[in-house]
C-alpha cells in the first residue's frame, strides 16, 4: 500500500534525507488513515498520504 521510498527530497534541508513515515490511524477528525511523509533530519512534512478507499472497502467487507 505504502510504496517502500527510503529518501525524499527535502525543501528544508535542500537535500535528500532519508523519509519517515507517521501512520495516523483514523479518528473522530479524519474518518480514513493517512500517512506523514516526514524528512528524518529536520521532521519537515514533505506530503500526507490518505487512504480512503482502502478504508472504505475494509468497512464494507465487515459489514457485508
Ligand atoms: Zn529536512
Amino acid at each position: 500500500m505504502i510504496p517502500s521510498v527510503e529518501s525524499v527530497y527535502c525543501d528544508g534541508c535542500g537535500c535528500i534525507r532519508p523519509v519517515l513515515y507517521d501512520r495516523m490511524p483514523a479518528d473522530e477528525r479524519n474518518d480514513h488513515d493517512a500517512t506523514d511523509i516526514v524528512c528524518g533530519e529536520c521532521h519537515l512534512v514533505i506530503a500526507t498520504l490518505h487512504h480512503p478507499i482502502a478504508a472504505k472497502t475494509a468497512e464494507q467487507k465487515a459489514s457485508a
